[in-house]
């Protein structure tokens, strides 16, 4: 699908010409005439980028952009204001209400696509993020929607400068610093491993005398993991535009030019910082979903749909390791009574009791999950089925010999378990077979009496495939 660029200007010879440029590079254009056109078409139209004109009659293109950044539905969309001014300060006014970019009249065409691409990227960015948060909604998940104009002033992060220049550096440091950032300062354009090291919230980079060491710089961190999503700003000199816009290509997010203006390095800092907040809170609740989406909320365990997935990981991986893998199936013995006798919230307070002993009786890379209402699994990659029988009577026992106490009731419960065991050293098991094997060994030790474990046979008694005679 083509982007789609809404151009906002009152003249229509302007309107026309970036028009024609922009379908020749075949983006989709929109178009409006005045201010309040502009804010229309962005709410309706949700275009993935808009082009501003500043003076305009009515509202002017400060005030549209502002509302564009106010309005959660569309603060997302990317706006370059586009302008005659050249004055430094209207600069600065616009990155402060918001725009992602300035540019003047007449506009430098490859400039002008380069930027474009590079925010329409971001944009698209932004979009799979948030289609995570609409998924993570469905999945039933409480969303805390991510604001972004709540993710905060921009002030007070982490930035990482690197400088070659003495002068310039301390000059980048002193501006930055009065806003009250941390500053870092790398003279080295080889040191891509320091930098993922500190980790800093936003990468500044002067270009140096020699121009292809910062790009290549950039470029590296850019396919590092840890810094891929980390904003890096490009600081050079007006001879440098084909350097900013290359590096736009590659990912740089922004670029200033010297000399460099204090009101405009610290606008555009903040607009950096205040993107890679709302990323990174985008990123934290996807993380907590996630683990929300995988954990049994009742006793803090893994939960079915995690054991299964991850046991079919470690099964499928078998044959290269040819090392056993173990399972205890676990059952609450006459888990109703218990209930019955003390109530459904006394029950739950055994499951999670349950839960905890098992994780106190199972190594760290054993995984422990809440399979079913009152049934557990263990999976214990690397195990022969006789060190997962001593893990089992263990819990037995460990269950068996101590009775459970309930908040507000001096009553302790007593509660045993059943467990059936299994092994699995046939890298052509499936995770399926082998939880199947357990819980029919499970049945076993509830037909055998409970509160004990039983092992399976041994898989190639049980499932020899029966010989015909003849
Ligand atoms: P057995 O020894 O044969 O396993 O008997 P049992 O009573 O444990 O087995 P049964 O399957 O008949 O009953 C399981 C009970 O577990 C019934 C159900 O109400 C209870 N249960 C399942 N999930 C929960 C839960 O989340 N909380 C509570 N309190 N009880 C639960
Ligand atoms: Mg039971
Ligand atoms: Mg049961």
């Amino acid at each position: 699908m083509p982007a789609r660029i809404l151009i906002v200007d009152d003249t229509p010879s302007s309107v026309k010409m970036l028009a024609a440029k922009l379908t020749n590079e075949y983006y989709e254009v929109l178009t409006a005439d005045a201010g309040k056109a502009a804010l229309k078409a962005v709410e309706e139209d949700a275009p993935d980028l808009v082009l501003l004109d500043v003076m305009m009659p009515g509202i002017d293109g400060f005030d549209v952009c502002r509302q564009i950044k106010l309005n959660p539905q569309t603060t997302h969309i990317p706006v370059i204001m586009i302008t005659a001014l050249s004055g430094r300060e209207d600069r600065v006014r616009g990155l402060e209400a918001g725009a992602d970019d300035f540019l003047t009249k007449p506009v430098d065409d490859t400039m002008l696509f380069a930027r474009v691409r590079s925010l329409v990227r971001l944009k698209r960015m932004l979009e799979q993020w948030s289609l995570r948060e609409e998924t993570s909604e469905r999945l039933g998940f409480k969303v805390d929607t991510v604001d972004v104009l709540d993710s905060g002033t921009g002030i007070g992060a982490h930035i990482i400068l690197v400088d070659d220049s003495t002068v310039q550096k301390s000059n980048i440091q002193e501006i930055l610093g009065a806003d009250n950032h941390r500053i870092t300062v790398i003279d080295d354009y080889d040191a891509s491993g320091k930098i993922v090291d500190i980790g800093g919230d936003v990468i500044v980079i002067s270009l140096s005398t020699d121009t292809d060491a910062p790009l290549r710089l950039a470029s590296r961190l850019r396919s590092l993991e840890p810094t891929r999503q980390v904003p890096i700003l490009l600081i050079g000199d007006t001879e440098d535009m084909d350097h900013f816009i290359k590096a736009l290509e590659l990912g740089v997010n922004d670029y200033l030019v010297r000399p460099i203006d204090k009101h405009e390095l610290i606008a555009r800092v903040r607009t950096q910082i205040r993107r890679k907040r709302y990323q990174d809170r985008l990123h934290a609740n996807l993380m907590q979903h996630l683990s929300m989406a995988l954990t049994d909320s009742l006793t803090g365990l893994h939960n079915r749909r995690y054991l299964t997935t991850h046991l079919a990981s470690v099964m499928g991986r078998m044959p290269e390791q040819d090392k056993p893998v173990s399972l205890l199936m676990i059952d609450l013995d006459h888990f109703k009574k218990v209930n019955d006798t003390y109530g459904h919230a006394a029950g739950d307070e055994v499951l999670f009791e349950v839960g905890q002993r098992i994780l106190r009786n199972i190594r760290g890379f054993d995984l422990a999950a809440r399979y079913g209402g009152e049934e557990f699994v263990v999976e214990m990659p690397d195990t022969p089925v006789e060190v997962a029988l001593g893990v089992a009577d263990r819990l037995c026992e460990a269950m068996a010999n101590e009775p459970v106490k309930i908040s507000g009731s001096k009553d302790k419960i007593s509660v045993t378990l059943s467990i059936g065991v299994a092994e699995s050293r046939d890298g052509n098991e499936t995770a399926d077979k082998l939880l199947k094997r357990a819980d029919e060994a499970l049945y076993e030790a509830k037909h055998a009496g409970r509160n004990r474990v039983i092992p399976t046979p041994p898989k190639t008694a049980r499932d020899a495939p029966e010989t015909r005679p003849g």
